[in-house]
């Protein structure tokens, strides 16, 4: 079919306007040149009017504001079907609450559709309400009962929606001040806990052992905590806490021993003494000295001057010297055998499960942290990640600068990576130079991620030491825990992902 020129059609739509009787207004014209032309009947968009309905609907909840936005745009471009879904959109936010009691308050559910709606969001907000209360403490009664009344108001079969609503306008109110207030005491304990162990860490001037037991309590307090550090931590004061009972008790029995040692001593002498007045003052000041004495560095001189007083008083005494002797190795041996035993407690306390130069945990930690992480990951089926990483060119660093400067590069490297991982992730010492990092919850490509973080922090936070700046790099491999393999395996492959990152040039991340 040939298409007509419009002038044609004008000329017939005239014509039909005039044939029909009909007025020739603007509209008419309109449907007989459609009608002509057979082109479908379309009215023209109707901005105005729509423009005007839009700027009526009230905007009282973030849900109505957005549907509303919504319309402004679909009248713009003229799209209708877009103006249907913001509308329908529009009713689902349904009409704002009556303000200040200016309209009547509806009491009771709206029948049909809305009722079970309602009734299933209630039970949400209940359990949600629920779930919350322990975080915000139990030490208020007034909050607990009133934290009740709402769960029974909210879940009775025929809720009071305007005294529900009223209530949850309460409790939201009380609840924002709770929570304001647990996170206050929450944050005011941990400053109140890292004063105590900063103030006994001051106090402790040689108790090495102590020391690393304080360090590992303010490293546990510090934000951001987690559950996984103070487990960590109680872990390590539990281990430590055995063998300082254990040597505590072993390092007391050798004082009683020296203690029965001394007084067995000093009555010796006082038998002898009874030969000579003279002699009986001199012994007397001496027991008089080693009553008071608190170890063998103030009882040896005393005791060297009751030899020569001894040895000049008689032949007969001999016997006597021989005997003090014997008794001083003996006091000796006890001695020695306590400062043994505080050595032993020092090596608990470092061995723990941390090592104490980087903080990182040691090979022991490394073991536990592994069970735990693998047999979760594998529970929850969760993806987990591992990386080797060693230190590039280390021993010229030691070579060049010492072994000094070594220990405070390793123990930078420790305590960057540290603030670089998440919370959940664990950092061991491996070996000399070599760390590993267990990655939970982590796939492949944001473990490699992760090292690749961990690497521009390091060259961001140069190692200073003195006037010199040092550049940390390290290689790692990182291997992506397999559903039949052991955590130890899946680090031999990281091992493996890193020897090759070595060849490769060094300074780089390998996936295994
Ligand atoms: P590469 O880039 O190939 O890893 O070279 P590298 O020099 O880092 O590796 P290499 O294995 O040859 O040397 C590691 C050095 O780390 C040797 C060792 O003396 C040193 N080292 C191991 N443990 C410690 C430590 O606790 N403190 C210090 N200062 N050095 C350590
Ligand atoms: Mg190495
Ligand atoms: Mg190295």
């Amino acid at each position: 079919m040939t298409e007509r020129a419009p002038s044609e059609i004008a000329r017939d739509t005239l014509k039909l306007l005039a044939s029909r009787k009909l007025l020739p207004t603007p509209e008419n014209y309109l449907t007989l040149y459609r009608e002509i032309a057979g082109t479908p009947m379309v009215l023209p968009f109707p901005d105005e009017p729509l423009q005007q309905i839009c700027a009526a609907l009230p905007t009282q909840n973030p849900g109505q504001r957005k549907q509303r936005a919504l319309f402004e745009l679909a009248v713009k471009k003229r799209d209708w079907g877009s103006v249907q879904n913001a509308l329908v959109g529009y009713c689902g936010f349904g009409m704002p609450a009556a303000d200040g009691g200016a309209a009547p308050e509806r009491t009771s559910l709206p029948s049909g559709m809305l009722a079970p709606l309602t009734a299933e969001f209630l039970a949400q907000i209940a359990r949600l309400i629920e779930y919350t209360l322990p975080a915000l403490g139990g030490d208020d009664a007034r909050f607990s009962e009133q934290a009740q009344a709402l769960l029974a108001a909210m879940r009775s079969a025929t809720p009071d929606v305007s005294g529900v609503k009223s209530a949850l306008a309460n409790f939201s109110h009380r609840v924002s001040f709770a929570a304001e207030e647990q996170s206050e005491i929450k944050t005011g304990l941990l400053h109140l806990l890292q004063m105590v162990f900063q103030n006994i860490g001051g106090l402790i001037q040689d108790d090495e052992w102590l020391k690393g037991q304080v360090e590992a309590l303010v490293r546990a307090t510090t934000p951001p905590l987690s559950l996984r550090r103070l487990d960590e931590v109680e872990l390590l004061l539990k281990d430590v806490i055995f063998k300082q009972t254990e040597a505590k008790g072993r390092a007391s029995e050798s004082q009683d021993q020296l203690r029965l040692l001394l007084s067995t001593f000093i009555e010796r002498l006082s038998l002898m003494a009874e030969s000579s007045s003279g002699f009986h003052d001199t012994i007397e000041d001496c027991a008089r000295q080693m009553g008071q004495a608190k170890s063998m560095a103030e009882i040896t001189p005393v005791l060297q001057a009751t030899m020569v007083a001894t040895q000049a008083m008689a032949q007969g005494t001999l016997q006597v010297r021989d005997e003090l002797h014997g008794m001083r190795q003996k006091a000796e041996v006890a001695e020695l055998q306590i400062a043994q035993l505080h050595m032993e407690l020092d090596r608990a306390s470092a061995q723990a499960r941390h090592d104490p130069l980087t903080g990182a945990l040691n090979r022991k930690g490394l073991d536990e942290a592994i069970e735990r992480e693998v047999s979760n990951a594998k529970r929850k089926q969760r993806p987990m990640c591992m990386a080797l990483l060693d230190i590039d060119n280390f021993k010229k660093i030691n070579d060049t600068l010492g072994h000094g400067v070594g220990d405070a590069a390793l123990a930078h490297l420790a305590s960057v990576t540290r603030e670089s991982l998440r919370p959940q992730d664990s950092l061991a010492r491996y070996g000399g130079e070599e760390f590993v990092v267990l990655m939970p919850d982590t796939a492949m490509d944001p473990g490699i991620e992760a090292m690749t973080r961990l690497q521009r922090e390091l060259s961001k936070r140069i190692f200073l030491e003195g006037t010199a700046k040092i550049l940390i790099t390290f290689s790692a491999g990182v291997a992506e825990l397999a559903p039949d393999e052991t955590g130890m395996e899946a680090i031999k492959r990281a091992d493996q992902a890193m020897f090759l990152a070595k060849r490769a040039g060094k300074n780089r991340v390998l996936g295994a």
